[in-house]
């Protein structure tokens, strides 16, 4: 894919991995970008406009768990912009403490997005297509015991975003889904670390199990997640591990053809 004239949108853009991405899309030539995010950082706002003048670089204030208002952002987007090709949903929180929250924003609010900005992007509504990459973990892959809740948001995000990545839906609308499943990555996101997590009699290990894990920084993850964009392989799912993307091999475990054994 080239990026170069082309209309992005980032939820979760004003922080972490997803300013990083914001900033990588601007500095590859999209046309205009849209952040959506439940915070300003207008700091880095300000610098973002600064470096690319030419480029609209359009900020929304929205939660992703408010369906409506996550709808209406997307209107408002798609008039000002005419046209929507990119959509990288970066938006996410970890607080196993606050199950509904977690589940309504992680999972909830990659659905409004995707289902939001597919109805303005697909081909039999007038749209051009595009892509949409969703973010995802590699806890959404491997169950890590100390954090559930949030890793079931990130399984139900890969599941979520392979139904939608086939290729029958793909002839009519247009559209390329992919998921990203990063490894741990240093952002804010797990400050506070032992409050957040179900049972803090296992924090000894976490810590344990945290200091061992290789990191990456959010612009090793951003840089990862534009050349995703540019495989433009419809359903694929990458781990993002060590600064390099790998492509899953996501074997069929049940076909409804024979009897399960
Ligand atoms: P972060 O906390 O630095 O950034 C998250 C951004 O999303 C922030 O700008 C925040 O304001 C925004 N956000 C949170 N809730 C929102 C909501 N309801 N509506 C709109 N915006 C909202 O965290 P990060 O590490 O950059 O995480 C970004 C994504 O990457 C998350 O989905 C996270 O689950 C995922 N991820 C992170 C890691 C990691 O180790 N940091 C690893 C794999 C996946
Ligand atoms: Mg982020």
């Amino acid at each position: 894919m080239a990026f170069r004239g082309k209309n992005a949108v980032v939820t979760g853009g004003a922080g972490g991995i997803g300013l990083q991405v914001s900033r990588q899309l601007l500095v590859a030539g999209v046309a205009r970008l849209a952040i959506i995010d439940l915070q300003d950082n207008l700091e880095e706002f300000v610098k973002l406009r600064a470096a690319h003048p030419t480029q609209s670089v359009m900020i929304i204030k929205m939660d992703v768990a408010n369906k409506k208002g996550i709808e209406a952002t997307y209107e408002e987007v798609k008039k000002t912009f005419g046209s929507i090709d990119i959509v990288v949903n970066v938006a996410g929180i970890f607080n196993d403490k606050d199950v509904q929250r977690t589940l309504l924003v992680n999972l909830g609010g990659i659905m409004n997005s995707t289902l939001a900005a597919l109805q303005y992007m697909t081909k039999d509504n007038g749209g051009n297509g595009g892509i949409i990459c969703n973010m995802s973990s590699v806890v959404g892959l491997d169950p890590m015991f100390i954090i559930p809740v949030y890793g079931a948001t990130k399984a139900g995000i890969i599941n979520f975003t392979r139904c939608l990545g086939n290729d029958k839906f793909y002839q009519r609308s247009g559209i390329r889904f992919v998921t990203v499943c990063p490894g741990a990555t240093m952002t804010d996101m797990f400050t506070n670390f032992t409050e957040k997590i179900l049972f803090p009699e296992t924090s000894d290990d976490t810590y344990k199990i945290l200091d061992r894990l290789n990191k990456q920084s959010a612009t090793d993850v951003a840089r990862c997640i534009l050349s995703v964009l540019e495989k433009e392989k419809n359903g694929a799912v990458y781990v993002i591990e060590g600064k390099r993307i790998v492509p899953l091999e996501i074997k069929q475990l049940w076909t409804g053809k024979e009897p399960a054994h």
